[in-house]
């Protein structure tokens, strides 16, 4: 922890009321201004306790106090540097330990997670079931169960796919771990879309995590190795500019050449590559292809990695925006995390929860037809917490919509709907 970082926080509160925590619990210690103020007090010498632990893993890691806070306090740094001294010296229960070893065994591994297909297939219809059992176990296992999507037929996409009419660039695309085995669609659609707008798309096969997860949870070391294949992977593929479709990965990507500065070479070969969200790279190219009329009105969710981490707003909404025919809706308080945040929601399924219910309340007020985010694991939240208050809310990925309009699909041929967790 960077003390001279900590002490840029002048104390006056203005990212209180951005914080989800605080509004959930009104408490200054799961605030910005009161976890700043404990990571001073452990620079200073105090002891981290169970309870500052516990403040510090409350946190979502949502970054709506850093686009809060008039001082610059670069609380994103501060709270991974404060996670990885959580791990580092925090004692966790044997439980705890035995949890977080399957969350980080699995979810970062393409592979594993390929092989939870079948097994997530066949249950799906006895989830309801088996739910209150796994929250006897352990609530953390019923929220994991309860969030898993549908399993979805896999699609292989090719290692290129060519530009469509005149080639105006050559570009990476990064598959992810849970975008790649749970909404296979995605991918498929941005690979469409990026080739549609005149962009050759190179995917190059056996991806790995790109270490999202283990930043966020203070695991730098495994994030580091991570980075580092990632990186090797797209050089080999003789690109410098990397498509990135999830919010969570994207903000990690961007933050590679900060987590390798410990290694100048490594740090120098991360900043040759850029990654880039496939909304901001879209804008920054302009619109090419034509556009087909799309009736239908969509609310736009913010995913905080890609709204408060990267400052990507305008550009999803300007891409929506050129679909004729599509009325974009706003959703109140649109800057709260819905609770998702990376692996949140599997560690800390009660509050996730409770934000969870706010965001799907204040998403069924706009009354769209569609709920559009750039995040899976938003879109697996909001769907569930909707599924709670006996809605249904059909989700896409802005790629989907857009795919679907440069290809003039009709509006019912878009959108995933979850009902009982299995695909309408
Ligand atoms: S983090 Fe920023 S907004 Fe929050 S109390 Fe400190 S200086 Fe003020
Ligand atoms: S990252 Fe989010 S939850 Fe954590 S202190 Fe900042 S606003 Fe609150």
């Amino acid at each position: 922890m960077n003390p001279e970082l900590i002490k840029d926080c002048v104390h006056c509160g203005f990212c209180l009321p951005a914080c989800p925590t605080y509004a959930l619990w009104g408490e200054e210690m799961d605030s910005p201004r009161g976890r700043i103020h404990l990571m001073m007090q452990h620079v200073e010498g105090t002891p981290l306790t169970p309870e500052m632990a516990g403040h510090f893993d409350a946190c979502l890691g949502c970054m709506a106090c850093v686009t809060a806070c008039p001082s610059g306090v670069r609380y994103d740094v501060l709270i991974e540097s404060t996670r990885a001294e959580v791990e580092r010296v925090h004692p966790r229960s044997r439980a705890d330990r035995a949890f977080r070893a399957l969350v980080f065994g699995l979810f970062p591994y393409p592979r594993r997670l390929r092989a939870l297909r079948l097994p997530l297939k066949l249950s799906e219809r006895l989830r309801p079931r088996v739910l209150p059992l796994l929250a006897r176990i352990d609530p953390r296992l019923a929220a994991m169960a309860d969030l898993a999507p549908p399993v979805a037929p896999r699609i292989r996409l090719p290692h290129r796919v060519e530009a469509r009419g005149e080639r105006r660039a050559v570009v990476g695309m990064l598959t992810g771990c849970v975008q790649a085995e749970f909404f296979p669609k995605v991918n498929a659609a941005t690979a469409r879309v990026l080739a549609l707008e005149g962009c050759d798309v190179v995917i190059p096969p056996a991806q790995g995590c790109c270490g999202a997860l283990s930043v966020h949870s203070g695991r730098a070391e495994e994030a580091a190795r991570f980075a580092r294949r990632t990186i090797e992977t797209f050089e080999r593929a003789g690109v410098d500019t990397v498509i990135v479709n999830a919010a969570g990965c994207g903000s990690s990507t961007k933050e590679y050449a900060e987590l390798l500065a410990g290694d100048p070479d490594w740090a120098a070969r991360a900043r040759a590559l850029r990654f880039l969200d496939f909304a901001e790279f879209l804008a920054e190219l302009g619109p090419a292809a034509e556009r087909h009329p799309l009736p239908i009105t969509v609310a736009y969710h913010d995913a905080c990695h890609l709204a408060h981490a990267q400052g990507v707003r305008s550009q999803p909404r300007a891409l929506l925006a050129t679909v004729p025919g599509l009325r974009l809706k706003e959703i109140p308080d649109a800057s709260m995390c819905c609770g998702s945040a990376g692996t949140y929601n599997l560690f800390q399924p009660e509050a996730a929860r409770d934000l969870g219910d706010r965001k799907a309340e204040q998403v069924l007020t706009v009354a769209a037809d569609l709920l559009v985010s750039a995040n899976p694991g938003c879109t697996m939240q909001i769907a569930s917490a909707a599924r709670r208050q006996g809605s249904q809310i059909r989700v896409a990925h802005t790629a989907e919509v857009l795919d679907a309009s440069l290809r003039g699909l009709s509006p019912a041929a878009l959108g995933h709907s979850m009902r009982q967790g299995r695909p309408r």
